[in-house]
């Protein structure tokens, strides 16, 4: 299917498929991220063996899916995919593990989901590639060993500091993706408006950028979003104007923050008189999953200086009250 058909068709997870960088060459932005795993690819290359296990971490967008997909390529081997939250029992990981060829790639998304069996059986995989599988219950169970090629686990989290430390350690490489500068995320809605055929403006693709929350999955929506507005609303070219018309409708402010985001913090300041308050309390009164609170909104409120973590809980700094247009209380006096 052409890319304009899967547009059509309002096919948004084969667009985004689509806008994917295929190789480590074409990764924008991620520098020293690009060059450590380039440089682990290459080792492994030459060795004529799997690379050491990856771990990515960091919040959703930032291109982890994207990175396992580039090993798999650059290695030319297939990749298998699996999430954390699909391994229930450690007989799913086992069937998994069991249909690697050697020097697959398997991509777990969301690692730090996996059950706590499925986990253990990883431990051993990763190491010895070799896994127990019990058959059986009580005293008549057997473990018959399995013997399993040499794999490139690549795992993904939000979080590292989610994971146990035992399976941490069994990684060879960990990368953590930060969030995106605002002319990386230019580059990448110029490169993506050139795959989608969108004709925008230099201000135009600014203004998208510096709204994108740091992140190219969000830069990558909202252009999508904006050339909607420029198709129906306009002449069908972004420029500044069109992009900023079009923003402001689907709620995300100057800053980036959307929806959710300002809940938070209007929560935080109104509600909680600018904390401290348990995330989960926060949650609750946006009406969110806590991991959601935690793991895409607060993650870019704190970069944004906007929400700060302390140990008895989450506080609102100065400017989250100022961007709200509220007055922020007097400093307490120690
Ligand atoms: P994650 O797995 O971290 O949630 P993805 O790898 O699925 O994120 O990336 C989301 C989208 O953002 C993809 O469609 C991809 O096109 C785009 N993207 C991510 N990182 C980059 C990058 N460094 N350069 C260009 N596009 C990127």
């Amino acid at each position: 299917r052409s890319l304009t058909a899967m547009e059509a068709e309002g096919d948004d997870r084969a667009v985004e498929a689509a806008l994917r960088p295929r190789s480590l060459d074409e990764v924008v932005g991620q520098t020293r991220v690009r060059d450590q795993l380039g440089l682990v690819l290459e080792a492994a290359r030459r060795r004529g063996r799997a690379p050491d296990h990856v771990l990515l971490s960091g919040p959703p967008g930032l291109g982890k899916t994207t990175l396992a997909m580039i090993i798999a390529h650059e290695m030319n081997t297939p990749l298998r995919l699996t999430s954390g939250p699909a391994i229930t029992h450690a007989g799913d990981l086992a069937a998994i593990l069991s249909g690697l060829n050697e020097g697959d790639v398997l991509f777990v998304d969301e690692i730090h989901r996996m059950s706590r069996p499925a986990e253990e059986m990883l431990y051993m995989a990763m190491e010895d590639f070799r896994v127990d599988v019990v058959i059986g219950k009580g005293p008549g169970a057997t473990a018959i060993p399995l013997e399993i090629p040499p794999f490139t686990l690549v795992g993904a989290t939000t979080r590292a500091g989610l994971l146990p430390g035992p399976l941490r350690d069994r990684f060879g490489f960990t990368a953590h993706l930060e969030f995106y500068e605002s002319a990386d995320l230019d580059r990448i809605v110029h490169r993506s408006a050139g795959l989608l055929d969108v004709a925008l403006t230099k201000e135009g693709s600014a203004e998208i950028a510096s709204r994108s929350r740091g992140t190219p999955r969000i830069a990558n929506r909202l252009l999508r979003r904006v050339r909607d507005f420029a198709q129906v609303r306009a002449d069908g070219v972004v420029t500044h104007p069109v992009a900023r018309a079009a923003l402001e409708l689907y709620e995300v402010d100057e800053l980036g923050l959307d929806r959710l985001d300002r809940a938070v913090i209007d929560a935080l300041c109104r509600r909680f008189g600018g904390g401290p308050v348990g995330v989960s309390t926060l949650a609750v009164a946006v009406g969110e999953e806590r991991e959601t609170v935690e793991e895409v909104a607060e993650p870019f409120l704190v970069r944004s200086g906007f929400l700060a973590r302390t140990p008895r809980g989450r506080i609102a700094t100065p400017a989250a009250w100022e961007h709200l247009g509220l007055t922020p209380p007097p400093m307490p006096v120690e």
